[in-house]
């Protein structure tokens, strides 16, 4: 007899409590947990095995033991709460001990991060089964041959035997030195070297603002579609992020009125993420000074992603929105995970501008989350001086001849070629985020729309949910990878697009 799967173990518990695969959707929804149709679907048909957190929360709806229910072994009743302080040890039939569950925290419920999500799971199974997959989902530079300056490299060797110790929680002097001199480059107001943070990649630092600054109840303008850390960071911090659309019909710039409207007595701070990740989008002066007046009008402290500004093309010029608001208290972030492709690196950093005097409490709390990490890695901090001064060699990949330029040329003019996909031309970064034409396709749920890609033609991409966009009509496209790779994919795309329609 055939062993008995996942799928059958769903099956028969759904099965024996009369619960129809909707149920378990709006029985997860209730408890704020994020359950897609097309998830339970592949759960129930045995096309995709549940990811560890996933399978908890089936067990949870469906009554039954987690580890019964991901491998059959074990008890299959659910553990009860216990109301002693100590667990009772469970013992099975045959006299062994089960092992009570150590269960995530519910401050994870919420938190969203598909750009290594459930599609990108599955893409794992598919490589662990031996099929080769083509990542389009992640920008991470290195794969795809872009290659650290040698000169980085160079200096970065020589100087590790003097990076064994912690530094200074903020960083090197010569590193924040550095950022320091960059930071005047780009006009920033009111910058001190103690304002300037190194951390391990922008990702740290944000993370590390979220929980100073947001109290559980306080609101964040974020944008949607967004680099989706930034929700994911203010959730876990309890604070409550709130997103205002950026405009595709105005080459993806936010759209202020909705900014605006979203503003409540609530509200601490916006975030900006310039040049933009998922959309390429650059947002010109005029536009970065409306935000700061937005800001101004409700005292809202800025954050703003920079970690794009020196991929920009086309001659488009970035401007520091902190440049434009000394008033304001302001928090911006870069790194050089893209611009000097050492995204395996983890160096990062941020800095403080503008109007200290009301930040005085928030630069505290800084400080202190900032020594309680200690520091972050000095090796990669010892390469900031070199990286950031002189010839910057990611300059040649983004003017016209250059990879990142052509290949941007290429995949845009590509996919507007496919019938019922539209797409704005990237000013900068590496990301498009085309739109899909719903009713032809007859897509409701982007995420079985990126599986059935992944299963057809073996192409991972993240769908535009991932980036807390509200419809399920965008996807995202790191176009990264060499011309050739890139062709191989566009075909397979126009072809999947030629007949695809959502069941
Ligand atoms: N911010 C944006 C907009 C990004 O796209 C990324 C990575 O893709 C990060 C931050 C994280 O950067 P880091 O490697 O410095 O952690």
């Amino acid at each position: 007899m055939a062993q008995e799967t996942f799928a059958d173990r769903l099956r028969t518990t759904m099965a024996e409590r009369g619960l129809k695969q909707a149920d378990l959707v709006h029985a997860a929804s209730a408890r704020g947990a994020r359950l897609g149709k097309s998830q339970v679907s592949q759960y129930v048909s045995g096309k995709v095995v549940p990811r560890p957190n996933v399978t908890d929360l089936l067990a949870d709806l469906l009554d039954v033991d987690a580890a019964w229910l991901s491998t059959g072994e074990g008890a299959r009743a659910a553990a009860r709460p216990e109301t002693a302080s100590q667990p009772v040890p469970t013992v099975t039939a045959t006299g062994s001990v089960t092992m009570r569950e150590f269960k995530k925290s519910t401050k994870l419920d919420n938190v969203l991060y598909d750009v290594r999500g459930p599609v990108a799971d599955e893409a794992a199974r598919m490589e662990d089964e031996g099929l080769r997959i083509l990542k389009l989902n992640i920008g991470n530079p290195a794969p795809f041959g872009f290659r650290t300056p040698d000169e980085v490299v160079h200096d970065m060797r020589q100087q590790l035997p003097d990076c064994e110790g912690y530094s200074d929680s903020r960083g090197l002097f010569s590193a924040r030195k550095a950022i320091m001199q960059y930071a005047q480059l780009k006009h920033l107001p009111n910058v001190t070297m103690d304002g300037i943070y190194t951390g391990n990649g922008v990702s740290e630092l944000i993370q590390l603002c979220m929980n100073v600054l947001l109290n559980t109840g306080d609101e964040i303008l974020i944008p949607a579609p967004d680099y989706p850390l930034w929700t994911a960071c203010a959730t876990l911090a309890g604070g409550t992020p709130v997103h205002y659309l950026c405009d595709e019909q105005a080459e993806w710039t936010p759209d202020l009125a909705d900014m605006e409207a979203k503003v409540t007595s609530n509200t601490k701070a916006l975030v900006i993420i310039n040049p933009n990740n998922p959309t390429g989008a650059v947002y010109p002066r005029e536009v970065l000074e409306q935000i700061v007046e937005i800001a101004r009008r409700h005292q809202l402290m800025i954050f703003s992603d920079e970690i794009y500004d020196r991929l920009c093309m086309d001659g488009n010029e970035h401007v520091s929105i902190a440049s434009l608001a000394p008033d304001l208290p302001c928090v911006t972030f870069s790194g050089l995970s893209k611009s000097h492709m050492v995204a395996g690196y983890r160096i990062g950093w941020m800095i403080l501008s503008g109007n200290k005097r009301c930040m005085s409490d928030f630069i505290y709390g800084v400080n202190m989350l900032s020594n309680m990490r200690l520091c972050s890695n000095v090796p990669a901090q010892s390469i900031v001086q070199t990286a950031l001064g002189g010839y910057q060699s990611v300059e040649r990949y983004v003017e016209p001849g250059g990879r990142i330029y052509e290949q941007r040329n290429y995949v845009y003019e590509a996919l507007n070629d496919i019938d019922g996909i539209t797409a704005v031309k990237p000013k900068a970064a590496f990301y498009i985020f085309p739109k899909i034409d719903v009713k032809k396709f007859n897509i409701t749920d982007d995420e079985q729309f990126a599986l059935d890609l992944l299963h057809e033609k073996h192409i991972l991409i993240t769908r535009g949910g991932g980036f807390n966009w509200p419809e399920p009509d965008h996807f995202r496209i790191v176009y990264l990878p060499r011309m050739g790779v890139l062709r191989e994919a566009m075909v397979d795309l126009a072809d999947f697009f030629a007949h695809y329609r959502q069941g």
